[in-house]
């Protein structure tokens, strides 16, 4: 896809958890499974300083949550919002002044702390702590600039535990701990450029040493526009190697609304009329189940969609049904993929002559309680027309799988107001002077020195930084494994193992170390590596524990000149017909019985002079035997 014509515009707002006590109280922060106590709070959306209620606070309050929270070992009064925040964390602050000179940004001379109202129950106080801390930084991918606008540090919200009907669960453990929030300009025109910002300013923060590591540690917000379309946010994407994932099918789902628009201008679509038609009777005897548990008590609504026909399966039915969950319920039924759940393509019909819809007309059914129908339907028919219009600005939460799902509106500017419990913390010359005099290795110049030190490709050394695993590859090395093994482990076989969906963060620091260790000492050989941290990843065993379960550990080289001997013997007619040949086929056999336990070299070696030998031989023979046969 040509990005750069359709006027691809991507803006990254990255989170960054710092490794440091809470911002505005002494607990830790890390995450925990205790639950000391938990209690109840509902928030109601409060109008900003000037007067403005947000259309996000008001959707949300439209949902009727009550919030739960769980208190933790690592949450105190002021969590709980029972007692003022205490002064500003330093460390916290150090570490986001080190970032911003990293991005070349200026500091402020004095840091004020502002509140931001957060509307979804995520922290106790209904507002998020947030401070400027530098402005004006900017990064440099492959020549081009991007913008860093603004360097912040904000407290981080509560953790979602659970959320089931009319409740939300919330955790106090994370509330509190110390982000950085960078945001770039939206000079980003491609889906591997957002990719490399982000892997790129993501090593820049990792350089400081001081921020936390693992998934979730790192969150970001992608604005992606395009031409004609509008900008939305996919808000918290914690898996950085997806982001080029969600900026292409982005783009994919503003080409398809701008395209159903354009349908439904040349169709001459309406407005959708307002006032769902209540057709309970016409499915008195539906053999579906969903329908008839609902009309116990329930009713089916429907709502007709002028000139929708064709345009919902797979395209604007996802859209209209995520709108109609506000209401809460589990979604809605469309006319497009009729017969369907059960109602059959007589009621369809039905639906149709009731509705007096033509060729080109659309339906949608709602079936639940009253009052939550009425609630859905008018919800869908508010997305409906959006739909002639063309792309909402909205927030759209991440999945798994690269695609998103509706989460609010986009919230508007009114939402910051000064924080009048925390003084303003000055910025001293001396302070940034100290910071400048230390700063951490910038990745180019880090990138360089891989290379020079250590004997790597450029690509590989740029690779270890960007997926932050530089720092571990030097260590590594420095303890006196191997460069290049370490790189192929850290930069292959753990991609490749987690991709098979094992948890490579169950492996432990100290046992990767102990792992290399052991390989040097010849305990087992390098091809047994990518086996072991597979042991290690899906059974939690340390590197002692996972040898001993392959069965794997360096074997003397009797018994593998006894097993090589023999598989050449097996193989007796193979190496007589292919010769030299032969070899390749005899390593496959080989490694297959020792893999781990030798080297492959070393097996190399040996078969070959096995073959050579055998070869001899049968010259020998040959040679010897014509004497007798031809007198
Ligand atoms: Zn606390």
């Amino acid at each position: 896809m040509d990005y750069r014509s359709l006027g691809l515009k991507v803006g990254l707002e990255i989170h960054q958890q710092l490794d440091t006590a809470k911002l505005f109280c002494n607990c830790n922060s890390e995450l925990s499974e205790i639950v000391t106590s938990t209690f109840v709070r509902s928030l109601r959306p409060t109008q900003s300083e000037l007067g403005e209620i947000d259309a996000a606070a008001l959707e949300e309050a439209r949902r009727n949550l009550r919030f739960r929270y769980e208190a933790t070992p690592n949450s105190c009064l002021v969590e709980a919002d029972e007692e003022p925040p205490h002064r500003m964390n330093m460390d916290a602050m150090e570490v986001a002044l080190i970032a911003a000179m990293l991005l070349r940004a200026e500091p402020v001379d004095e840091v004020h702390v502002m509140r931001k109202i957060v509307i979804d129950g995520s922290t106790t106080t209904g507002f998020q702590r947030t401070s400027l801390v530098a402005m004006n930084g900017h990064v440099e991918i492959d020549g081009k600039t991007i913008g860093v606008p603004t360097v912040e540090v904000e407290e981080d919200a509560s953790r979602k535990i659970s959320e089931r009907a009319g409740e939300v669960i919330y955790r106090l453990d994370r509330q509190g701990v110390p982000l950085i929030e960078i945001s770039t300009t939206p000079d980003i025109s491609t889906p591997e450029e957002a990719a490399r910002v982000a892997g790129h300013i993501g090593s820049l923060l990792r350089s400081t040493k001081r921020v936390k590591r693992g998934l979730g540690k790192i969150r970001e917000d992608l604005n992606i526009s395009i031409r004609g379309g509008a900008r939305t946010e996919i808000k918290g994407v914690q898996d950085l190697r997806m982001v080029s994932t969600f900026v292409e099918k982005e783009v994919e789902r503003q080409l398809m609304l701008i395209e159903a628009a354009n349908e439904l201008a040349r169709r001459k679509a309406a407005p959708v009329q307002k006032a769902p038609v209540d057709l309970s009777r016409l499915f008195a005897n539906t053999r579906s189940k969903i329908v008839r548990d609902s009309l116990r008590g329930g009713k089916v609504l429907a709502l007709p969609l002028p000139g929708f026909a064709g345009l919902l399966k797979g395209k604007l039915g996802p859209e209209l049904a995520a709108h109609a969950r506000i209401a809460g319920v589990g979604g809605i039924f469309h006319s497009d993929e009729m017969p369907a759940y059960g109602i059959s393509q007589e009621e369809a019909e039905a639906v149709r002559r009731e509705l007096a819809l033509g060729e080109d007309d659309a339906f949608a059914l709602v079936a639940d309680e009253e009052a939550r129908a009425r609630k859905a339907i008018e919800e869908v028919a508010k997305r409906a027309i959006f739909a002639i219009r063309g792309v909402p600005e909205e927030t759209r939460e991440p999945r798994p799988d690269g695609s998103t799902a509706y989460g609010r509106p986009l919230p508007g500017k009114a939402r910051m107001y000064p924080e009048t419990d925390i003084p303003p913390v000055q910025i001293g010359r001396q302070l940034l002077d100290r910071l400048r005099a230390s700063l951490p290795e910038l990745p180019a110049v880090k990138i360089e020195r891989l290379g020079k030190t250590y004997g790597l490709h450029e690509q590989q050394c740029r690779q270890l930084v960007e997926d932050g695993v530089d720092v571990l590859f030097e260590e590594l090395v420095v303890a006196g494994a191997e460069a290049r093994q370490v790189a192929t482990v850290l930069l292959y076989n753990f991609p490749e193992i987690a991709r098979e969906g094992l948890d490579i963060e169950a492996i432990r620091r100290e046992e990767l170390f102990e792992l290399f260790k052991m390989l040097r000492e010849g305990m087992f050989s390098k091809e047994a590596l990518p086996g072991l941290l597979r042991i290690m990843a899906s059974k939690g065993l340390g590197p002692r524990e996972a040898a001993e379960e392959a069965g794997v550990g360096a074997m003397p080289m009797s018994e593998v000149e006894k097993r090589l001997a023999a598989i050449v013997e097996r193989n007796r007619d193979l190496v007589m017909q292919r010769e030299e040949g032969a070899l390749k086929a005899l390593m496959g056999e080989a490694m297959g019985e020792l893999r781990g336990r030798v080297d492959g070299k070393v097996v190399s070696d040996v078969l070959r002079r096995r073959i050579g030998e055998l070869l001899d031989l049968s010259q020998d023979s040959r040679q010897g035997k014509k004497g007798p046969e031809h007198p």
